[in-house]
């Protein structure tokens, strides 16, 4: 195993209801992540799978700071061999620092400013931590265009004048300009057509290559999650319910929610039918979660233990987490892979 580039520590994160507020009474909140704990090794993509709501994207905002956590640690081993919890980190070394770990937003549409060239977008990050020369300058930015495939020619133009697949391509290029080590993908290839989603992955798996990048790809896109994934975390109503290598999670799953989401991924052989599971009822309101284990509702293995008592995720096998009470007894249905 890779070394350690980043151990998160019982995340939380609770957001206040503010129509829940009166004149007498605090505002109520809802946990929308709860004690969420991983290691993510240097050099390796870890993948947050999930429904929509289920807090995947607030646990990448809550890691690059992009909203405050309410409680817990996101301990960041640096290139120097120091080890900092990057959501107390404060003035110079936060500065320093934040350019570690950068994020892509899923859409390519909104998250580039319509008003700055390519160039000055893609530069910005770098006049903001570095002291540089306009020839130093204009070096890394064509350097970086040329790794992500954009045409140099093109970098006086405004964003409005490319197509979506190039959007990501000139995000991608903001982000690597400053050298990160994490990159957090937030459902960065979701808005793209099916052709150039294979491109933007196909680069980023390139780009990992090329300059160690650390990835935390956060998706609904189970196959996609299949192609690019060393490991995959499965996350329901704020917690992490399964984690383990993609081999291992997509054969063998262990927990219910798992084996439903898996069964939505499309079979690349078209003789074989393939029974998808349907879960019954609402996703739970995390406001209100239901006792016991939170899936309990939705599970059709479901016994009184289930009812009462939460699971806690527990090692079953090497690097295979599950938070299941009968995680050692189900036999549940995962996907052969297709590569
Ligand atoms: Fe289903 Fe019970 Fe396992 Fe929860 S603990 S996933 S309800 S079998």
């Amino acid at each position: 195993m890779s070394k350690l580039l980043l151990d998160v520590v019982n995340l939380n994160k609770d957001f206040q209801v503010k129509s829940d507020k009166t004149f007498f009474r605090k505002p109520s909140s809802i946990r929308v992540l709860s004690n969420v704990s991983f290691k993510l090794y240097e050099g390796e993509t870890l993948s947050i799978v999930g429904e929509s709501g289920c807090g995947k994207t607030t646990l990448g905002r809550c890691i690059v700071r992009g909203v405050n956590a309410s409680s817990g640690q996101v301990l960041y081993n640096t290139d120097r061999g120091e080890q900092v919890d990057f959501l107390t980190l404060k003035g110079k070394e936060f500065k320093s620092l934040r350019k570690d770990i950068q994020m892509i937003f899923q859409d390519p549409y909104s998250s580039l400013s319509p008003r700055m060239s390519v160039y000055d977008i893609i530069s910005e990050p770098l006049l903001a931590n570095f002291k540089l020369s306009k020839s130093e300058v204009d070096e890394k930015v064509t350097e970086i265009a040329q790794k992500t495939g954009l045409n140099v020619s093109y970098l006086k133009r405004y964003p409005h004048a490319f197509s979506g697949g190039q959007r990501q391509r000139i995000a991608i290029a903001r982000s690597l300009i400053s050298r990160p080590r994490l990159i957090v993908c937030d459902e960065a290839v979701s808005a793209l057509d099916v052709s150039i989603k294979a491109q933007i992955i196909n680069l980023l798996k390139d780009l990992q290559q090329q300059l160690q990048i650390t990835y935390i790809f956060i998706s609904h896109d189970l196959s996609i999650v299949q192609n690019i994934s060393d490991r995959v975390a499965v996350m329901h109503l704020g917690k992490i319910v399964e984690l383990a290598t993609v081999e291992s999670l997509f054969e063998h799953p262990k927990h219910p929610y798992t084996e439903a989401l898996l069964s939505a991924v499309p079979e690349p052989d078209p003789h074989l039918k393939k029974d998808r599971i349907i879960l019954e009822g609402e996703v739970p309101n995390p406001a209100n979660p239901p006792s016991g284990c939170h899936f309990h509702p939705r599970c059709a293995y479901k016994t009184d233990k289930c009812v009462q008592q939460e699971p806690e995720l527990q090692p079953i096998h090497d690097e295979h987490f599950v938070a299941c009470h009968y995680a050692n007894e189900l036999k549940l249905r995962g996907v052969t892979n297709e590569s």
